[in-house]
């Protein structure tokens, strides 16, 4: 740290990005949960067109993404903000929705950038533990008394609430926002996007990074009421009107025309979870039932650091989290069928 660094960040610790090797052919990638499929045909065309206009600005409003967001959704277009990443999204949500009065509400177990969001709005934040099971008592976000994020399916656990579950938590908070990450929730979830018709205190977040193979175009999405978009866009256009790239606007749009090839790919992904959760049960593994495009899983014989450690040395690269509530626990992302099958073998050799 520089002398010159404000203090006001004196105690944010940073979120860490899962590793991202240089040397990529070494391994076999299954540690951030991208998708092993290429992005769509008309994803590529579209952005490969876009490119050759890049002496512009974007269009800061995302207009026709907006528009083909809200057809693919059934909402209107002023139900909807676009952000680079659902991340970006998320930040804005922290900096309109939290402060001194209005704490952010979020799990012990769950995404991590929540808890750094908080610490760079500089807001405070309560922290409610899951179960022991890891799952979401929904009774514990009633009266929240703060901004609530809960992110469905949960990640690193994949454990997904139903939206009926949801909707309880919406209904007892009537004057409070509850957030919505959805960013796995094409792999098997329910959406609760259509309840933002009805409940004008919940935003739904959505990422073009998982099932719609986007992660490096960087692209993400909320739908809510008017007035909540209206201040996310206050704070977007007061620190970056054009976070969205026309490239990424233009893929985006390519995605969305090619809604059956996504589609696709996540009943793939979800058939080769299935295949992959009964290899591993068979090898001794206890499993969250994940819904998401991940698999969450510990070894009663072998512990979790020492799983990732020597998986990463033959060239299978997941993701081991230190928290200690799930030190023994590993999050493996769903690959390719070949993929999965060189890592249940390199895991056989292993214990
Ligand atoms: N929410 C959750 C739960 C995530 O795991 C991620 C991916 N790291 C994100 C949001 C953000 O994804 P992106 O910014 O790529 O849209």
């Amino acid at each position: 740290m520089s002398k010159f660094f404000s203090l006001k960040f004196d105690r944010l610790i940073p979120y860490v990005p899962g590793e991202q090797p240089k040397d990529m052919s070494r391994f076999i990638k299954l540690n951030t949960n991208e998708s092993p499929f290429s992005p769509s045909p008309k994803a590529q065309k579209y952005a490969a067109e876009a490119i050759e206009k890049t002496m512009l600005y974007s269009d800061p409003e995302c207009c026709k993404l907006r528009a083909a967001l809200a057809d693919r959704y059934g909402v209107g277009a002023e139900n909807v903000i676009c952000g680079n990443g659902s991340d970006d999204i998320l930040n804005f949500a922290f900096s309109a929705f939290c402060d001194g009065k209005t704490p952010a509400v979020f799990a012990d177990i769950t995404y991590g950038f929540y808890k750094v969001f908080a610490e760079y709005n500089r807001v405070p934040y309560r922290i409610i533990p899951l179960k022991d099971d890891f799952t979401i008592d929904p009774a514990d976000y009633y009266n929240a008394k703060g901004t609530v994020f809960i992110a469905n399916p949960n990640a690193p656990t994949g454990i997904a609430l139903s939206v009926e579950e949801i909707e309880k938590i919406i209904q007892n908070n009537p004057d409070n926002i509850v957030v919505i990450d959805e960013a796995y929730v094409d792999f098997g979830a329910r959406s609760c996007v259509p309840l933002t018709k009805k409940y004008g205190n919940l935003i739904v977040t959505q990422t073009f990074s998982k099932s719609r193979s986007l992660a490096g175009a960087r692209l993400g999405f909320a739908i809510a009421n008017k007035e909540l978009i209206t201040d996310l866009n206050t704070v977007r256009n007061s620190t970056n009107p054009y976070n969205v790239n026309s490239v990424t606007q233009a893929a985006g749009i390519g995605s969305l025309e090619d809604q059956e090839y996504t589609n696709e790919n996540c009943k793939k992904i979800i058939e080769t979870r299935q295949k992959t959760e009964e290899e591993l049960k068979k090898l001794g593994f206890v499993l969250t039932n994940s819904y998401a495009n991940f698999i969450f899983a510990s070894h009663p014989g072998k512990s979790g650091e020492a799983i990732y450690k020597e998986l990463k040395e033959k060239g299978v690269l997941i993701r081991h989290f230190d928290a200690p509530r799930i030190k023994d626990y590993n999050r493996i992302t769903v690959g390719t069928d070949g993929q999965m099958k060189a890592l249940i073998d390199d895991l056989r050799c292993i214990l």
